[in-house]
Order: C-alpha cells, then sequence, then structure tokens
C-alpha cells in the first residue's frame, strides 16, 4: 500500500470519509480478567500479550481502520503507584510492537497513544515539567515504532492537552487530540468549543471528545464543536446510556441494585447501561450526519459496537459477514425449509406466545 508522505496518512483517509478508531481496550480487558480496575495499567501488555494481539485482531475485523497501541495509562506516574516503574520502556515498547504487526498485517493505521497524566496541575510549575517529561518520552518510543499518528486523550484540561499536544508535533507527528467531558467545562473552566478551538489554533490535526460521555449527551457538544472548528473532529463515547442529569458515565447510578460497593455503577457495574448495537449505530450515523468523521467507541465498547459503528458510516468490515439476519431464525424468520404446514402453524403460534 502507498503511504502518503510525512505521516499524514490519517488526513488522507479523512478527506475521503469516515475513519474508525476502537478504543476501551482497558475495559474489555478488564471485564475478561486480564487487567485490575482502578489501577488500570495495562500490565496484561507484557503478561500476556497474545491477547492484546488477538483484540486488536478483534477490533479490525469488526471495523476499526486503525490500530491504537495500548499503552494508556502506561505512563510513568501510573507505573510509579504500582510500583513498576522499571517496566515502563518495556510495556510501552511492546505494546508498540504488538500493534504494529497487527496494523501492518492489516492495512491499518498505527496510533500511538498518550493521556492525562492524573499529576498536571496549573498552579504548580514543577508538575507541568513533569509532565511535559512524561509526554517526551512516551512520544519518543511511538516514534521509534513508525506510527502514522499520536492520539493525545481523556485530557480533563484543555491546557494538559496543548502540552501533549506540543510534544506531539515537536516530534513531527499528525496529532488527534480529544477531550474528556465529565462537566460542562473543562477543569480550568474553559466551555469545549473554546478548547477544541484552542487545539486546531494550536496545530491538532483532529479535535473532539472521547470516554466518559455516552452517544445522548456527547452528541450535543460535539454539535458545539463542529461549528467551532475547522478542521476534523473526533468522537469516540462510552457505550453507556448517559443522561442530562447523568452526563458522564461516572455519575450514573443503578437504583435496580442494592449491592454495589459505595453505591456507584462506575467503573465495573456498568452493564445495565451498556448501549445495544442500535443505538451505537444511531449515535454514529447522527454524528457523520453532522461531519463527524473520526468515530470510535471507548470504554465499556465490544466489537459488536465497533461493527454497527462502521456499518452504520457505509463500511463493510470482514465482521459484517455474521452481522445479524433473523430472516434465518427458526421461529422469528422464514426458514421453513422441510416443515410441513402443522408444522409451520405451530411455529408462529409458539413465536407469538414467547415475545408477549
Ligand atoms: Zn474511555
Amino acid at each position: 500500500m502507498k503511504r502518503t508522505v510525512n505521516g499524514n496518512e490519517l488526513l488522507t483517509r479523512l478527506g475521503k470519509g469516515p475513519v474508525i478508531c476502537a478504543e476501551g481496550y482497558l475495559f474489555e480487558l478488564e471485564r475478561r480478567g486480564y487487567l485490575q480496575a482502578g489501577a488500570y495499567v495495562p500490565e496484561v501488555v507484557l503478561e500476556h500479550p497474545e491477547l492484546v494481539e488477538q483484540l486488536h485482531r478483534e477490533f479490525v475485523h469488526a471495523g476499526s481502520d486503525v490500530v491504537e497501541a495500548f499503552t494508556y495509562y502506561a505512563h510513568r506516574q501510573k507505573l510509579r503507584v504500582i510500583g513498576r516503574e522499571q517496566d515502563l520502556e518495556p510495556m510501552n515498547r511492546a505494546a508498540l510492537r504488538i500493534a504494529r504487526k497487527v496494523a501492518r498485517d492489516t492495512g491499518t493505521l498505527l496510533a500511538g497513544n498518550i493521556c492525562n497524566t492524573t499529576i498536571y496541575d496549573p498552579k504548580d510549575a514543577a508538575t507541568v515539567k513533569a509532565v511535559r517529561a512524561m509526554f517526551e518520552e512516551q512520544v519518543g518510543w511511538a516514534v521509534d515504532a513508525g506510527v502514522d499518528f499520536i492520539i493525545g486523550e481523556t485530557f480533563a484540561y484543555a491546557e494538559e492537552a496543548r502540552l501533549a499536544l506540543e510534544v506531539i508535533k515537536q516530534a513531527g507527528r499528525t496529532a488527534v487530540i480529544t477531550l474528556a467531558s465529565h462537566k460542562n467545562v473543562t477543569r480550568e473552566g474553559l466551555a469545549w468549543p473554546d478548547a477544541a478551538r484552542r487545539l486546531e489554533q494550536a496545530g491538532a490535526d483532529v479535535v473532539g471528545l472521547n470516554c466518559t460521555r455516552g452517544p445522548a449527551t456527547m452528541l450535543p457538544l460535539l454539535r458545539q464543536i463542529r461549528k467551532a472548528v475547522k478542521c476534523h473532529v473526533a468522537a469516540l463515547p462510552v457505550p453507556y446510556r448517559t443522561t442530562r442529569q447523568r452526563p458522564s458515565f461516572q455519575s450514573l447510578t443503578d437504583h435496580a441494585c442494592g449491592c454495589l460497593p459505595g453505591g456507584h455503577a462506575f467503573p465495573v457495574a456498568l452493564d445495565p447501561f451498556t448501549c445495544n448495537r442500535f443505538e451505537i449505530a444511531e449515535f454514529a450515523a447522527k454524528a457523520y450526519g453532522i461531519g463527524v468523521r473520526y468515530l470510535g467507541v471507548c470504554c465499556g465498547a465490544g466489537a459488536h459496537h465497533v461493527r454497527a459503528l462502521a456499518e452504520a458510516v457505509g463500511k463493510h468490515p470482514p465482521a459484517a459477514r455474521y452481522s445479524a439476519d433473523m430472516a434465518k431464525h427458526y421461529l422469528f424468520g422464514r426458514t421453513n425449509l422441510g416443515k410441513t404446514g402443522r408444522q409451520k402453524a405451530e411455529d408462529r403460534r409458539f413465536a407469538k406466545a414467547i415475545v408477549g
């Protein structure tokens, strides 16, 4: 495949149509039992690299055009917290190696990844310096791996996002910067469209939102952001039914369940709020309809969500071969092959009885 010079293959593809980027590796590997909620460090990259590779392949099969190296929270601060700082570089390089292999095997784009550092404090110059150093080391490893672009994600501070962007651009890479909109404004008090505009002015190639909000509460902000910037916009919600009163998945409360520690559904008891594939498809069509071309699903995403999203914007991923076809169902479809008239009538009666 011919690649565009200067790592701008992403922009070339966005110029032609939608680009899907599957996210949500932390939640999916936590559910599978290979990663700890709370700490949320991708130790699985070193312990079970084959599972990370497999999940990359599943997401590509489902329609992801991007393989995002699983370096989310594989940064110095997080590794310090779990006492594995010595594994920082091996973990990053291994994640990038795994992602690169899958991207090159499948003709998808390889993305590096950095994220909120958890130590950024705008009033403390020492933390700002430390944050920059954390970004620089991770971006350096991503560049060594030959990434097509770098994602800086889940920033609640617009200024921390700008720092990430600065480091990515200094390394000469295309930058996708997405903010995590927990509240109505950024942590320093900026409206989200203003934050997006600042990032565009600072050189971001794609700006947008990821994580924390579900489709219903992310879409209104996307409309504002789409109007505020000229560059491509990214939208990667969590697949949960957030509401006006509960706009983030951290704020969801499950009144149907009395056994949640602390009463919080976040992060490991969000199951009852999960969007179905039709809701994700509806979101994708609406977001694409307002001009958002970089699309994905974040924490909580399953491969079925990725496929629904891809199909909703006109793509036909390999997994579409197995997309639902209820016409083939023995009760609800038309698979009457070889059945007698009496059997067909009995099936119709039984089908009607069980749907109530
Ligand atoms: Zn997320």
